[in-house]
Order: structure tokens, then sequence, then C-alpha cells
């Protein structure tokens, strides 16, 4: 996981180059849209510039990428070789992209999943909306409700990650820990306004 420094709103010339920089191989991009698609990815690059949020594969030559500020990147890690990417903010968390990723990835063969959870914003910075607070607590239970350090309600993002995941029967969840919104090392739209991404990059050895 780290730095793409890939940008979302316009390909940078160099954008090539600072993806192989990271990982030296083609990589399957995703035109994210908040949804929960998911992209079985069979050849280096295959799906490519799909309108999906997640990707899985079981190819030792395919490198997965999700672009992340304040949504979660959650990598998927399974028996077989199986891995996958995912981009859940509260939309794709409430339409079920983290289930159908699993799902996807057991059709490849992965019998026993763990997941890793990249920087996202944390509950103490995100204060969010009662009706879609609602909405989110409807679809994965009420310990996605938190508050923020000012004591407005918030979405606690990680706590509806490892719901999604208990959900599809995935128990092992490693949360890396970082709050993009306070937390200098990361991009952030919700805090900063910013419109780089962090890319968490997904690949088997
Ligand atoms: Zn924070």
């Amino acid at each position: 996981m780290g730095h793409g420094g890939a940008y979302v709103t316009e390909v940078a010339p160099d954008v090539e180059a600072r993806r192989r920089a990271v990982k030296d191989a083609q990589w399957t991009w995703l035109r994210q849209v908040h949804g929960d698609t998911v992209v079985t990815v069979t050849a280096p690059a295959d799906g490519a510039g799909s309108k999906a949020d997640a990707s899985v594969t079981d190819r030792a030559d395919c490198v997965l990428a999700v672009l992340t500020a304040d949504c979660a990147p959650v990598a998927l890690v399974g028996t077989g070789g199986v891995v996958g990417a995912v981009h859940a903010g509260w939309r794709g968390l409430r339409a079920g992209v983290i289930e159908r990723a699993v799902d996807a990835a057991r059709a490849l063969g992965a019998t026993d999943l763990r997941a890793v959870l990249g920087p996202c914003i944390r509950p103490e910075c995100y204060e969010f909306g009662a009706a879609d607070l609602d909405a989110v607590a409807a679809a994965l239970g009420d310990g996605v409700r938190a508050v923020t350090a000012a004591g407005r309600p918030a979405l606690d993002v990680p706590s509806a990650v490892a719901a999604a995941l208990e959900r599809a029967g995935v128990t092992q969840l490693e949360d890396l820990g970082a709050c993009t919104a306070c937390s200098d090392d990361y991009f952030s739209w919700r805090a900063r306004g910013e419109l780089a991404r962090q890319a968490m990059v997904v690949w088997r050895d």
C-alpha cells in the first residue's frame, strides 16, 4: 500500500511512470462510482477503466488498484492466491460492495479470506447527516453510529467495513488505523478539499 500520486480528475502525463514506480506492471484501475460492481481480472490490465469499485484476481501477473481520499481502501487476501481491492465509501458500503467482492473472491476459489483496511476517515472527523446515517445503519447495524470529536453524529467507516466483512463471513481484519482527515500524511477531500488520492495497490508476490 503506498502513495501512487495517481490523480482522478485528470490523467497527468507522468501518471503511468508513477504507477510503474509503485509496481512495474499494467494496473487494473477502476472508474469508481460508489456502486457494488466487482471486476474479476483474468489478464494484466483486464477491466481497466471499468465502472466498478472493486476487483479480484488469482493471477500473479495482475495488479489491482483503487484510489481513495477519505473512503476506505480494503485489500482482500485469500487462499489459492486470490487477492482483491475494494473502494468502500458510505454509498458502496450501503450497496454491499464489500460483500460482492468477497463473493467474487470465493468464486475464484478462496476459501479462507482476510482483509486489511488502509487509511480512511475516522468517526472523530466524520460528521454525518442523520438520514444517511440511518440508511447505513439499516444496512449494516447500529455499530456504524458514532460521534465526532465535537460530539456530533458521525459515521464509523471502519466499523461499517468490519460489519460488512462479517456479514460476508470474513472475521480477520487488520486495521492500519490512520485517519485521512486529521493526519497530514494522507490526502483528504473532506478535511482539506484535496483532489489527489491515495492509491491502494494489491498484487500477489
Ligand atoms: Zn481524524
